[in-house]
């Protein structure tokens, strides 16, 4: 019955089994795709849309290189764990080299959720503990432990909290509780923290540590202020507990300035996770932790995790990433987007903060700069209406109100100025009241094309000099079609 089901919603578009929980992008008109390339996505009339919101297609959607080499290894030996593998051992050696030289211990599993699980097993395991610290708003994956330390969702779940899990502030410095005009906001956050392990210790508890994104994305794309991890993970450690940070969506090149967010703090975790961008688009994860934590767990099996195929296309992914140097392709494209948006922002009463690093981007909507109040129908409907010209933007944060990019890492500066473009128009229509009502703006009722003139942007522009920047000049995969 669950394959007819799902085989009846994929012909209707209407998700007869999932319309209470799974949700789709677009959830009022979604969209069926049959086939992308690169940055670019294909519905079934062939309209193409820029994709701006797939972090899994890493390094861009079926990639021809890793394609062959997924197909030549699925020809050659697809086998369950548990047999020596040149793949695999060169791949956690090629994996474990982006990372400190402490961090050399690699575990392969086949999801986000997969090495967020194991990694709570190895703090629990190292520390003999089971209290975790974690961030408001946070979200670490499906499984239902995981559910247990998301705050996003326990949240709205009738069970609540579980008494192990203990959350701090969400370090957010335009909404939270500390704000760009206070003189130490690291501090001020992580000075919180230290008052929740205190409050721990007066349980009668112990931590086995903290987890959190180094920079959080579905908590609305949060970067940390200065400082904030440093005396976090001190703090953390004084107390007997492991830092985990979990880079299954940041991680592998997105921020631009290095494979991992958490290298942009000046920080060493104890233990790693990452996935989606791994495979682009095969499912695979991995957790990276040291010798010491590793030691500590009795035995740990997955019978996909780290099959030949994961660990060919991995290798695949490196390669690629390496090859186009995408890490300055990101940082610098990056630049091109948070620049044009901060360009456009005065222009905008309901553009309230622009953040980021590298390819995640987000774009916080607000009612008012006085207030900050989330304007999340607002942002809900500029996704609709950047979907009708051909843009694919999410909506992201508790409150749904930061408009969120995370392309494939081959976007580029072109790309970023038309998305620019098309949110100023669109969010420039909003304001203005003259943007037709939500259930118009779902439908894709009078698609047009967008006919705004190139220099609209202002600022922008000044990244053309760049061209003979190598950083900026990415080497596309174009010649390899
Ligand atoms: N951690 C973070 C930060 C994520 O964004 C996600 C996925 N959205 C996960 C963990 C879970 O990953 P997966 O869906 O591959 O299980």
């Amino acid at each position: 019955p669950f394959l007819s089901i799902v085989f009846l919603s994929s012909l209707t578009h209407s998700s007869v089994l999932c319309r209470q929980s799974c949700k789709l992008h677009f959830e009022a008109a979604p969209l069926k795709i049959v086939r992308a390339s690169k940055q670019y996505m294909y519905d079934e009339g062939g309209t193409e849309f820029l994709d701006c919101i797939n972090n899994v297609s890493h390094v861009g959607h079926c990639h021809p290189y890793v394609v062959s080499v997924a197909q030549e290894q699925m020809a050659k030996l697809s086998t369950s764990s548990g047999f020596l593998s040149d793949s695999s051992s060169q791949y956690a050696k090629q994996l474990v080299g982006t990372f400190p030289e402490s961090l050399n211990i690699c575990y392969f599993v086949n999801s986000g959720s997969e090495a967020n699980d194991l990694a709570l097993r190895l703090a629990q395991a190292h520390t003999k503990q089971k209290d975790l610290l974690v961030v408001e708003n946070a979200y670490h994956g499906n499984l239902s432990n995981l559910i247990d330390i998301s705050h996003s969702r326990f949240k709205k779940m009738p069970g609540g909290k579980k008494e192990h899990v203990h959350v701090v502030p969400w370090p957010n410095t335009y909404r939270g509780l500390f704000r760009e005009d206070h003189a130490n906001l690291g501090e001020a956050y992580a000075l919180e923290v230290k008052k929740k392990i205190q409050a721990v210790h007066k349980e009668g508890r112990q931590i086995a540590g903290f987890i959190c994104e180094p920079l959080m994305s579905t908590a609305g794309v949060i970067t940390p202020p200065q400082n904030y991890l440093k005396h976090v993970y001190k703090l953390v450690r004084e107390a007997g507990g492991v830092c985990i940070a979990d880079e299954v969506q940041v991680g592998l090149g997105r921020v631009g300035d290095y494979y991992w967010s958490f290298q942009s703090y000046d920080v060493v975790p104890d233990i790693i996770t990452c996935g989606k961008p791994m495979g682009n688009g095969f499912p695979m994860a991995a957790v990276v932790t040291t010798t010491e934590v590793a030691n500590s767990l009795a035995c740990f099996e997955s019978s996909f995790g780290g099959n030949p195929v994961s660990c060919s296309v991995g290798l695949a992914v490196l390669d690629v990433i390496q090859n186009e140097k995408l890490l300055s392709s990101a940082k610098c494209v990056g630049l091109v987007l948070l620049e044009g948006f901060r360009n456009i922002q005065p222009n905008h009463p309901m553009m309230g903060d622009v953040r980021g690093q590298g390819l995640i981007i987000g774009v916080e909507l607000v009612t008012d700069k006085e207030s900050r109040k989330p304007a999340s129908e607002a942002a809900e409907l500029l996704t609709y209406k950047a979907k009708q010209l051909r843009i694919l933007v999410a909506n992201e944060g508790p409150d749904k109100n930061v408009i969120v990019m995370t392309p494939p890492l081959c976007f580029n500066i072109d790309n970023a100025r038309h998305v620019i473009q098309v949110i100023d128009k669109v969010l420039a229509e909003i304001e203005r009241g003259t943007c037709p009502d939500q259930m118009s703006a779902q439908s894709d009722e009078g698609i047009t094309e967008l006919t705004i003139p190139l220099d609209i942007v202002s600022g922008v522009e000044s990244y053309d000099d760049d061209d003979d920047d190598p950083h900026c000049k990415r080497a596309r995969y174009e010649d390899m079609d």
